[in-house]
């Protein structure tokens, strides 16, 4: 295995991970905190060893991914709370997939939360706080040059790729697959799947009792997040 490059100085802090660059210019160590935010940050907490699920969790579907043929910045974890990562430009577009009606979908339309829909479909949001991350057309980031029309190709190909994938893992262990939220960015010319894969950026639902196994557990004050959160690494894990 190849040696690991020294951890430097944090460049980036957003709500659930810190980023530090490291003595090689083309990898970064993605740190996981349990600091917890819901609603464009209005509601905020902890929910304690978030961090340690969250990394595990992503490694898990990251290595599950990469053997799958899907290409992303995980190269392997270093501890419980760190993950050494492949250095992004972020494409400023957070990719959404959807398999059932929830949350914001649910709100906008006037849907049921848990209405089957016919087929799954990818949406995308203009990632900034400020604004609340709007629902965007993949035209306004072609537009305003945030992606090319090629960037949006590959970048809706791979997320429906990576919802069949995750979604078959998932079944065969009684979870369904809700929605989920992925990130892209470029590295030498590649588009990579970055960011992370957990209770906090995936809607998870036990196949049985249809439970909720994630962050809307905190979103809605449903109590047992930490419980959840331990029970979704388990299955997932095994
Ligand atoms: N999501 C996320 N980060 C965001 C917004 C959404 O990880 O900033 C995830 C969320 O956990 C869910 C999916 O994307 O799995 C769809 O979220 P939705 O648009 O329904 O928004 P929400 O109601 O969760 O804010």
């Amino acid at each position: 295995m190849d040696s690991t490059p020294a951890k430097l100085e944090m460049f980036y802090e957003g709500k659930a991970k810190k980023l530090y660059t490291t003595s090689d210019p083309d990898l970064i160590v993605q740190y996981f905190k349990d600091d917890a935010t819901a609603f464009n940050a209005q509601k905020r907490g902890t929910i304690e060893e978030k961090g340690v699920v969250n990394n595990r969790m992503s490694e898990l579907f990251f290595t599950l991914l990469e053997r799958e043929g899907v290409q992303t910045h995980f190269v392997r974890r270093l501890d419980d709370r760190e993950m050494l990562c492949r250095r992004l430009e972020i494409i400023p577009v957070e990719t959404v997939v959807r398999n059932i009606v929830a949350g914001s979908l649910a709100k906008r339309l006037g849907r049921q939360e848990g209405e089957e829909l016919k087929h799954p479909f990818v949406e995308y949001y203009y990632k900034s706080d400020p604004l609340g991350d709007p629902l965007i057309y993949p035209e306004h980031a072609i537009a305003f040059g945030w992606a090319t029309e090629q960037d949006l190709n590959t970048i809706h190909e791979m997320a429906l790729r990576i919802n069949g994938i995750l979604r078959r893992f998932l079944d065969a262990r009684d979870v369904i697959l809700v929605d989920f939220k992925l990130e892209f960015g470029r590295h030498h010319g590649k588009i990579l799947l970055g960011d992370e894969i957990c209770p906090d950026t995936c809607r998870f639902w036990d196949k049985a009792t249809r439970q909720k196994l994630d962050k809307d557990r905190f979103r809605r004050d449903l109590g047992g997040v930490e419980e959840a959160y331990h029970e979704m690494l388990r299955r997932v894990e095994h």
